[in-house]
C-alpha cells in the first residue's frame, strides 16, 4: 500500500514501524475471511484490511481519532488469525498497538468507558486486587439484572457473570528441590491465573519436577503488562516489561520463561521490540523474549516422564495467542496424544472464542456471540474434557460448556503421575 508519511513523522520511531507494516499491505482481502469481527458483523471496517485503511489514515494524517475510528480499532480482538493468514507478512499486531497507544493518548472516551477502562487496569495486573474484586462480585451479583438493564453498563454486567461461583486459595505450589537437575526454568506467576485456576501452577511445578527441572518464581516480577498493553497505556505497559525484564535476568542462566497463560507469552515475546528502542533494556528485553516460551514448548524439548495412558476423549481448543500470537500450532495436542488422550479439534478451530484479555468485559456483546459459537462448535465433537493453553479461555469457553475445561498441563500432569485436575478428580 503506496503511504505518503512525512520525514518528521518517519522520525517517530513508532510511526516509521507502523508505515512500514502498512506498506505491506497490498489489500487483497485474505485476511477478512478468517477475521471474527468481519465474520460476525460483515462491515469491511470490522475487518483487518478496513482497519488498516482507518489506522493509516488516522497516523498519516495526524489525525485527532475519531469515535468512529474508534470504535473500529477497540472492536479488533487482537486475536491475530489475520497475521495468520496474511501472505504478504503484515505484522498488524504492532500497528494496531501503536493505533491503540495513539488513540490514548488523544481521544477522550465517554466518562463509563474511562471509568471501566481504568478498574481494570488498577484491578486485573494485581492478584490480590483481583480476588478481592471477585469476592465483591459474588456478594452484589443479586444487582446483576438491574445492572445489565442500564444503559452503558454492560461491562459491569459481563464482570458480573465472568466472576466464578467459588473464588479459589492462592496457589501453595512451590518447586521441590531436584536431585541431579537437568535445568532450571523461571516460571512466571502471572495475575489473573493464579486467581481463577490455582491448580494450574501447581500442575506445572509437579510435572516440570518430575521431568527432573527446577523452577524458580522471581522476586519482583509483575504483571506481563499485556491488559494494559492491549488497553493502549503504553506507559504501564512498557514499566511491566522492564520490571520483570529486571527480575528475570538476575536469574542468571536459566533453560528457560516458562509461561502457562499464553496471552501473557505473547506479549513477552515481544518484549524485546517493545523496549528495542531503550538503550538500558533492549539487549537485556531481546535476551528475555528469547528465553520465553510457552509451557507446551519447552515440554515438547525435554523428556516426560513415563505416560499411564486414559483413554478420554479431549477437544483442544487452541487459543489465539498461542495459534496466531506464537505459531504454536500443533505441539499441545501432539503431546496430549502422545501420553494418549484422543484428541480431537473443533471446526473454524482459527475463530477466537472472544476471551481476549479484557475484551469480553469491555466489548460483552461480540464476545458472547463468538463464545457461543465456539462453545457449540465444541460440543460437536462429544468430548469428555476440553483442553487450552490459556486462563482467558477457560472461563470464557467453561461458562458455556458442558464438560470440564482444563488447562493442557493438567493432563500432561495426569498421565504422567500427577493427580488428575480437579474438575475430573472423580477419575482418580
Ligand atoms: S491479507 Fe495481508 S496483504 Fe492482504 S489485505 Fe489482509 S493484511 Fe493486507
Ligand atoms: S486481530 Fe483478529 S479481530 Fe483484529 S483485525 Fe486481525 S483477525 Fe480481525
Amino acid at each position: 500500500m503506496q503511504t505518503s508519511f512525512s520525514a518528521a513523522q518517519l522520525a517517530d520511531p513508532a510511526m516509521a514501524v507502523s508505515e512500514s507494516v502498512i506498506r505491506k499491505c497490498v489489500h487483497c482481502g485474505f485476511c477478512t475471511a478468517t477475521c471474527p469481527t468481519y465474520v460476525l458483523l460483515g462491515d469491511e471496517l470490522d475487518s483487518p484490511r478496513g482497519r488498516i485503511y482507518l489506522m493509516k489514515d488516522m497516523l498519516e494524517n495526524s489525525r485527532e481519532p475519531t469515535a468512529e475510528v474508534v470504535k473500529h480499532v477497540d472492536r479488533c480482538l487482537s486475536c491475530l488469525a489475520c497475521m495468520t493468514t496474511c501472505p504478504s507478512g503484515v505484522n498488524y499486531m504492532h500497528l494496531v498497538d501503536h493505533a491503540r497507544a495513539y488513540v490514548e493518548q488523544r481521544y477522550r472516551r465517554p466518562w463509563r468507558e474511562r471509568f471501566f477502562r481504568a478498574v481494570l487496569a488498577w484491578v486485573l495486573p494485581y492478584p490480590w486486587r483481583f480476588r478481592l474484586a471477585l469476592k465483591l462480585a459474588r456478594w452484589t451479583r443479586f444487582l446483576a439484572p438491574a445492572v445489565r438493564a442500564m444503559p452503558g453498563m454492560q461491562p459491569l454486567a459481563a464482570m458480573f457473570a465472568l466472576a466464578p461461583d467459588q473464588v479459589p486459595a492462592p496457589p501453595a505450589a512451590s518447586s521441590l528441590p531436584v536431585a541431579h537437575a537437568k535445568g532450571r526454568v523461571v516460571l512466571l506467576q502471572g495475575c489473573a491465573e493464579p486467581v481463577l485456576k490455582p491448580d494450574v501452577r501447581a500442575a506445572t511445578v509437579r510435572l516440570l519436577n518430575r521431568a527432573g527441572y527446577d523452577v524458580t518464581f522471581a522476586n519482583g516480577e509483575v504483571c506481563c503488562g499485556a491488559l494494559v498493553h492491549h488497553m493502549g497505556r503504553e506507559d504501564e505497559s512498557l514499566a511491566a516489561a522492564r520490571r520483570n525484564v529486571d527480575a528475570w535476568t538476575v536469574q542468571g542462566d536459566v533453560t528457560a520463561i516458562v509461561i502457562t497463560a499464553s496471552g501473557c507469552g505473547t506479549t513477552i515475546k515481544d518484549y524485546g521490540f517493545m523496549l528495542r528502542n531503550n538503550p538500558v533494556y533492549a539487549a537485556k528485553a531481546a535476551r528475555v523474549s528469547a528465553l520465553a516460551k510457552d509451557i507446551s514448548e519447552l515440554l515438547a524439548e525435554i523428556e516426560l516422564p513415563p505416560a499411564r495412558k486414559h483413554r478420554l476423549r479431549v477437544a483442544y481448543h487452541a487459543a489465539c495467542s498461542l495459534q496466531h500470537g506464537q505459531k504454536v500450532t500443533d505441539i499441545p495436542a501432539r503431546l496430549l496424544t502422545d501420553v494418549g488422550f484422543v484428541v480431537k479439534t473443533p471446526a473454524e478451530a482459527h475463530l477466537c472464542c472472544g476471551s481476549a484479555g479484557t475484551y469480553n468485559i469491555l466489548q460483552p456483546v461480540i464476545a458472547a456471540q463468538l463464545g457461543d459459537r465456539k462453545a457449540a462448535n465444541l460440543a460437536r465433537l462429544n468430548t469428555d474434557v476440553i483442553a487450552t493453553g490459556n486462563i482467558g479461555c477457560a472461563v470464557q469457553i467453561g461458562r458455556r460448556a458442558g464438560v470440564p475445561v482444563v488447562h493442557t498441563v493438567e493432563l500432561l500432569d495426569w498421565a504422567t503421575g500427577g493427580p488428575p485436575p480437579t474438575a475430573l478428580s472423580h477419575l482418580k
